[in-house]
C-alpha cells in the first residue's frame, strides 16, 4: 500500500476539463501534482458546454466560479418543447430560484471558457505539454510513466484523465475501441445578427422522436448563438471524432421541426457546422487499481444527453479528493472513490442512454442538487469547505452566494 504522506508524488494524465479540476483541487490541498498533456500547448477547444449547478459548486469551490458566470449566460430558464409544434413540455426556472433549489445557478458558454478558467487555478508551471502517454508500469517502487517522445517520469500513484480514448485505461485493461452510440450531433455557433430578430429562449431543448435540438447563448451579451442538433446515423465511417457537417443534409434531417428551429438551423453558414459522433462506453466502469486510477470520460463516456460529462468529471474530481484526504493509503482512497461513484454514474448513464431527462415534468434534484463537496458519509469522505475566495468571488459577481 502506498501512503499518501510524506510528499507522495501525484501524475495526472491529462490537463482537460476533469484533470485541470483535479490537479488545482490537489495542488490547493498542498498535494505535489504534476499533470502531463499530450497537447504541445493549452488550447481552446471544441464548442459550447452548459453547467448545471452540480458542475458550479465545484467551480466555486475552486474560486473559478465567477470567471465562468462572466465568460458566459445564465439562462433565465431550462425550457422543453415538442419539436413538431413547439408545446411547452417542462419548463424548470434558473438563475436566482436555480440557486435556492440546487445551491448553485447555470452557465452556458464556450467549452474553451470553461477550461481557461479551470487553467488559471492550477498552479503555473505544474503541467507539461507534448506528453503524450504511451505506457504505464505500476509494478516497481513507483509508478513509471513513459512518452511517445521517449521520456520517461515517476510517480507514487497515477490519475488517468485523458478522456474518450484513455491510454491509462487502454493499459488497465486493453484495447477497447469506445462503442459508436449510432447517433451524431451537427454542432455550430453563429453570431446573433443572422437570426434575424427571432425572439430566442436562452435554453431550449427541442424534442422530436429520435431527434432533437438544444440551443442557448455563449455568451453574456447573448450575441453568439449555438445549437447541437442529435439524430440516429447507423455507422460512422471514420476513426475521427468530427468532420465538416452538410447543412444541406443537416436542414433535410430536421424538417419536420417548428418553423422557429428550421429558421435557427437554415441561418447557420455552411462553414460553420460539425458533425460529431457520439461514442459511449457500457456501464461497467474501469476505476483502476490502488496506484492507478480514472476519472471522467477514460472512466464513463456516456451520451450527452443529459449534458452531464464534464459535470461527472468534476464530481469525480471532487470525490476522489475526499477520498484521498480522508484515508492515509492511496489504495483505499481510490476504492472508497470508486464505491461512492458507482451508483451515481450509474444512474446518470442511465438516463443519458434512454435521453428522458426532461423531456416531461421532471423532478430535477437528484442530478442538479446532488454536493459532491458533502455527499456520503463524512467519515469516509470529510466535507470540504467553499473557500472565502469563492464567497467573494460570488459577490462580486452579484449574487448571493448560496
Ligand atoms: C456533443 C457533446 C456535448 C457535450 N455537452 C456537455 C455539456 O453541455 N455539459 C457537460 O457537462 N458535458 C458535456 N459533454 C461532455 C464533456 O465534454 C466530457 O464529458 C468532458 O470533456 C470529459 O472531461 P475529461 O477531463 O474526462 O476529458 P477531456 O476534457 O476530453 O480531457 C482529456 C484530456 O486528456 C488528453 N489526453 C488524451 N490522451 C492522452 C495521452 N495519451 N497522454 C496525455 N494526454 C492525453 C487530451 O488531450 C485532453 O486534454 C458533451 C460532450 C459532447 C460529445
Amino acid at each position: 500500500m502506498i501512503s499518501r504522506q510524506a510528499g507522495a508524488r501525484i501524475a495526472i494524465v491529462g490537463a482537460g476539463l476533469g484533470g485541470s479540476a483535479l490537479g488545482a483541487l490537489l495542488q490547493r490541498e498542498g498535494f505535489d501534482v504534476a499533470i502531463y498533456e499530450q497537447a504541445p500547448r493549452f488550447m481552446r477547444v471544441g464548442a459550447g458546454i452548459h453547467l448545471s449547478p452540480n458542475l458550479m459548486r465545484v467551480l466555486q469551490l475552486l474560486g473559478v466560479h465567477r470567471q465562468a458566470l462572466l465568460a458566459g449566460q445564465e439562462p433565465a430558464a431550462f425550457v422543453n418543447r415538442r419539436a413538431s409544434d413547439g408545446e411547452l413540455l417542462y419548463r424548470l426556472t434558473l438563475g436566482n430560484t436555480a440557486s435556492e433549489r440546487f445551491g448553485a445557478t447555470f452557465v452556458a458558454l464556450k467549452r474553451g471558457d470553461l477550461h481557461a478558467a479551470l487553467m488559471s487555478a492550477v498552479t503555473p508551471g505544474s503541467v507539461t505539454w507534448g506528453k503524450r502517454l504511451a505506457g504505464l508500469d505500476w509494478r516497481g517502487e513507483t509508478v513509471e510513466l513513459a512518452f511517445e517522445d521517449g521520456s520517461r517520469a515517476h510517480a507514487d500513484v497515477v490519475i488517468g484523465a485523458d478522456g474518450l480514448r484513455s491510454r491509462v485505461r487502454e493499459v488497465l485493461r486493453g484495447f477497447e475501441k469506445p462503442v459508436y452510440s449510432g447517433q451524431v450531433a451537427f454542432r455550430g455557433s453563429y453570431p446573433r445578427a443572422l437570426l434575424e430578430n427571432l425572439p430566442v429562449e436562452d435554453l431550449t431543448k427541442w424534442w422530436g422522436e429520435h431527434t432533437f435540438v438544444l440551443s442557448y447563448w455563449l455568451d453574456r451579451a447573448r450575441e453568439e448563438f449555438y445549437f447541437a442538433a442529435m439524430t440516429p446515423q447507423a455507422e460512422w465511417p471514420t476513426d475521427a471524432s468530427s468532420m465538416p457537417g452538410d447543412v444541406d443534409e443537416m436542414r433535410s434531417l430536421f424538417d419536420d421541426f417548428h418553423p422557429d428551429v428550421r429558421h435557427m438551423l437554415a441561418r447557420a453558414p455552411r462553414d460553420s457546422v460539425a458533425k460529431w459522433a457520439l461514442f459511449e462506453r457500457a456501464p461497467q466502469f474501469e476505476f483502476g487499481n490502488d496506484r492507478v486510477v480514472l476519472i471522467g470520460d477514460a472512466c464513463h463516456p456516456m451520451r450527452p444527453f443529459m449534458s452531464q460529462g464534464a459535470a461527472m468529471a468534476l464530481e469525480d474530481a471532487t470525490i476522489l479528493l475526499r477520498a484521498i484526504k480522508g484515508s492515509t493509503e492511496f489504495g483505499a482512497a481510490f476504492a472508497t472513490y470508486a464505491q461512492h461513484r458507482i451508483d451515481r454514474l450509474g444512474r446518470v448513464h442511465r438516463v443519458s442512454s434512454a435521453n428522458t431527462f426532461m423531456r416531461g415534468p421532471t423532478e430535477p434534484d437528484w442530478v442538479f442538487g446532488y454536493d459532491a463537496l458533502s455527499v456520503g458519509a463524512s467519515t469516509v469522505l470529510p466535507p470540504l469547505h467553499r473557500t472565502d475566495r469563492a464567497r467573494a468571488a460570488y459577490q462580486l459577481a452579484g449574487r448571493e452566494f448560496a
